[in-house]
């Protein structure tokens, strides 16, 4: 197996045989690069993302007000500092695994 270059800290990894196409190697930083490049992406390119997201927002905010607006912050804040342990990025961690499963069913 090839070592590849990791676009997010540049350091030689070895993608795993699943997914030969990886960018990324699995450090959290790493993965949360490839996360936030991915969503920004699919912001431009899918308008049918931006509606889920619209919608994930709107039935968090009518059940619970606060996940929604976190979750859409966290979005937007992405590209600047993510604080450990400020929950913000779990929680958009989260409404995107709930989101791609959804999705793939
Ligand atoms: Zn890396």
């Amino acid at each position: 197996m090839e070592y590849r270059q990791c676009k997010a800290c540049r350091q030689p990894f070895r993608p795993r045989p699943q997914n030969p196409d990886q960018c990324f190697c699995s450090a959290a930083a790493c993965q949360r690069e490839r996360r936030r490049r991915w969503q920004a992406a699919k912001r431009q390119n899918d308008p049918d993302y931006r509606d889920n997201q619209k919608r994930a927002q709107k039935a968090g905010q009518s059940a619970t007000p606060t996940i929604g607006g976190h979750i859409e912050t966290s979005i937007r804040n992405t590209s600047r500092a993510i604080v450990p342990g400020s929950g913000n990025a779990h929680s958009a961690g989260l409404g995107l695994q709930r989101w791609t499963r959804q999705r793939r069913k």
